[in-house]
């Protein structure tokens, strides 16, 4: 058997009686599209983070396009981000025709540097959109009192970090937006796409219900200003109301399987993640470092075990973004990160047996390059 970085096929083995429930429940429901399920999740997951408001959405690059346009962030407006992320959330800064501007990160974590911020932020900067990489915080309290200082909008990429927290403070609660996403691998997934904003501010949660569908507000069939239609499926609303009760469970079980990576693998040369003071990471991927790297991820394929790279290629170096006008080395450790990075298999219903077989092949792997 194969062994791959993620694999849901475990986890439905226990909560299948539940997910083919929630399937049932919708189906037999009479409501289909935007009803009790989407209402309840979004309750739900606006409750779990002591939020007011939580818009549903189809996806996590939309629920970031939307939360910038709910923000009034668009053409010639500049958002700070990061180059080392998913690639989505460079495309939604660009979907809404605003440009974005990246600063470097840190080694350590590599989360953004929060120092270099204040220097990347020009007349015309409208936003900053910090990453929570990997599972963990970016720590948020000075950039809060810079966007503050600069009347700038805070809007938290939360993809990777559903339960994140930094001094006890859930992410996705300081910005005046929050995008997650519930792709199947996220810490908090469907089974199919998803995503969502949270938001404290009731204007802001309104314009999103309307960025959702088509521009109308719910009760008129009438558009002010036009818009797509991002809506939630039932479906995936009511599989993740069942979810987010295990959200909590998901979260220490990855941190299990990271505490067993640093009791096998601590006394080796491979850098391992290590949560920041005041943070609880949640792991959703688990991110090593060793300089020859692509060699061992060739090695590790004949004990039949295939990593992959979060993210091999900076988005600043690809070809849709060169337009941008990085030239290689603007971001240098951004740049040598993405050479030395890669993942092991992490999910929480993650047999400790495999687990065990990675740890094993890695040590031998070790031993020689
Ligand atoms: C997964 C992810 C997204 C995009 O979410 P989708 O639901 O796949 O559209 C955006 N940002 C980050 C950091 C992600 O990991």
């Amino acid at each position: 058997m194969p062994t791959h970085v993620w694999d849901y096929l475990p986890e439905y083995e226990n909560e299948r009686d539940d997910i083919l429930d929630a399937v049932d429940t919708v189906f037999r429901s009479g409501r289909l599209v935007l009803a009790g399920s989407v209402r309840g999740f979004e309750e739900e997951f606006a409750a779990y983070h002591g939020m007011d408001h939580c818009v549903s959405v189809d996806n996590g690059t939309n629920a970031i396009k939307l939360a910038l346009q709910a923000l009034n962030v668009g053409p010639g407006d500049e958002v700070i981000t990061v180059s080392n992320t998913a690639a989505p959330t460079v495309v939604a800064i660009d979907a809404v025709g605003a440009t974005p501007v990246f600063v470097d990160v840190r080694a350590g974590d590599f989360l953004i540097d929060v120092d270099q911020v204040e220097a990347a932020v020009t007349a015309r900067t409208r936003c900053v959109l910090p990453v929570h990489l990997y599972g963990q915080c970016v720590d948020l309290a000075p950039l809060r009192r810079l966007c503050d200082r600069h009347g700038l909008q805070l809007v938290e990429d939360c993809a990777q970090a559903h339960g994140a927290r930094q001094h006890g403070r859930l992410a996705g609660t300081v910005g005046d937006a929050a995008a997650f996403s519930f792709y199947p691998t996220k810490v908090l997934g469907a089974y199919g796409d998803g995503g969502a904003v949270v938001a404290p501010r009731v204007e802001v949660a309104d314009r999103l219900r309307r960025l959702r569908f088509y521009g109308m507000d719910g009760a008129y069939y009438t558009v002010q200003t036009p818009a797509h239609n991002c809506r939630l499926d039932e479906v995936q609303a009511e599989i993740l109301r069942r979810k987010l009760t295990r959200l909590d469970r998901y979260v220490s079980g990855r941190r299990e399987v990271a505490r067993r990576y640093a009791e096998g693998l601590g006394d080796t040369d491979l850098v391992l993640p290590r949560p920041n003071h005041g943070n609880e990471h949640v792991y959703y991927v688990y991110v090593v470092r060793h300089p020859r790297r692509d060699e061992i991820i060739e090695r590790l394929r004949d004990y039949d075990i295939h990593l992959n790279i979060s993210y091999p290629w900076p988005v600043h170096t690809m070809t849709g973004f060169e337009r941008l006008g990085y030239a290689e080395g603007s971001l240098p450790v951004t740049e040598r990160l993405a050479g030395e990075i890669f993942s092991l298999p992490m999910y929480p219903s993650l047999p400790t047996g495999l687990q065990d077989k990675v740890i094993a092949a890695l040590r031998d792997v070790l031993a020689t390059v």
